[in-house]
């Protein structure tokens, strides 16, 4: 049997955590009280939620290459990193979780992206700086003859979100809707998208702040259900086949062209740490919509499933640590 093939296109960066009694002044140098390294970039993050949720966790320590227990998706991801201890660390890790990493380049002139992220331990507040570096590599001309980039054969369902270049971004949607490709968009970073970008697209996936950008309406026009379905039809309306609005502890909104909407609560959960939720709950809506037409696809049913990973997921430290294996949420 064939596995369903799902291929994430976009970022690899490497976290670089400094926590600080406080946030340093204009020329302070300051003494962090810890500090770590992790792996992140949202398009590895929802690799990574693919993979771990397509099969079950490893009994003995993985070797590359599988096979695994239990594996219903073949996931795939496509980036840049540089050639350089960071760039292998991160192509390492996704292969522990059983990525497939062919498609994964190392650019020889520039270096592997990195998020400096400095916590203001006593109030928990961030300070990021992102240097996309090689995640920049990728532009519009490389998906100017289609999606050949992507490696042989053609995905059936291709993810992307807006850490690598937009042009890149709007050039490989165009390319996806040529080959027949279905596309799940995460516009995360959050920016307006042109109208073309929407029309027959298969998955537009929001949550509230990047919901308000696209559908230039002030956060609290979401607050109600009236607000979130007038959001949700303009998306619709605009071509999106399939509209998922995550709403953090409150849940998620979904609407499909075929005229099924409504308010999913989130599964109760006990929160230590949200980062990642979203990039979890993609992953697990993924894997329940891909390979599926829009007859067969039953979006209530993968949002309470993506729902659940993601409880899951806010109920643990870390990031991609965090994302559950498939056997842990039966
Ligand atoms: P992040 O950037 O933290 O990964 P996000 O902003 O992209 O998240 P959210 O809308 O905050 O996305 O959360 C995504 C999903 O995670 C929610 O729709 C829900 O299913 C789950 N979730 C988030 N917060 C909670 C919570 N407090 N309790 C239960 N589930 C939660």
């Amino acid at each position: 049997m064939t596995l369903p093939h799902i291929t994430v296109l976009g970022s690899l960066n490497m976290d670089l955590v400094a926590y600080v009694p406080h946030h340093p002044l204009p020329g302070e140098t300051l003494t962090a009280d810890a500090f770590a390294t992790s792996p992140g970039g949202k398009g590895a993050n929802q690799a990574v939620a693919c993979a771990k949720l397509s099969r079950d966790r490893p009994i003995e320590e993985h070797k590359e290459g599988g096979p695994w227990k239990g594996e219903t998706a073949h996931v795939s991801m496509v980036g840049v990193v540089g050639k350089d201890g960071y760039g292998s660390q991160l192509r390492g890790n996704l292969a522990r979780y059983g990525v497939d990493v062919s498609g994964v380049v190392e650019s020889k002139e520039a270096t592997t992206g990195v998020a400096l992220i400095i916590v203001d331990k006593p109030t928990g507040e961030n300070r990021i700086v992102l240097s996309p570096g090689a995640n920049h590599v990728l532009t519009e001309g490389d998906f100017k003859n289609g999606l050949g980039l992507l490696g042989e054969g053609k995905p059936d369902l291709l993810i992307m979100q807006l850490e690598i270049q937009f042009g890149a971004v709007l050039a490989a949607l165009k390319a996806a809707k040529e080959a027949g490709v279905d596309v799940l968009l995460n516009p995360a970073p959050a920016r307006k998208l042109p109208d073309e970008a929407y029309q027959g697209l298969a998955h537009l996936v929001v949550n509230e702040t990047e919901a308000s950008i696209l559908g230039e309406v002030e956060v609290s026009v979401l607050d109600t259900e009236e607000g979130l379905e007038r959001v949700a039809r303009g998306f619709v309306e605009k071509g999106a086949r399939n509209v998922i609005i995550t709403l953090g502890g409150r849940g998620v909104y979904y609407m499909s062209r075929d005229g099924r909407k409504g308010l999913t609560p989130a599964e109760k959960a006990k929160v230590v740490d949200t980062t990642a939720a979203g990039d979890t709950f993609v992953g697990m809506y993924a894997l329940d919509a891909v390979g599926k037409r829009d007859g067969e696809f039953d979006i209530e049913a993968a949002v309470k499933k993506a729902n659940k990973a993601a409880a899951k997921t806010v109920e643990r430290a870390g990031a991609q640590d965090s994302i559950p294996w498939r056997d842990e949420l039966e």
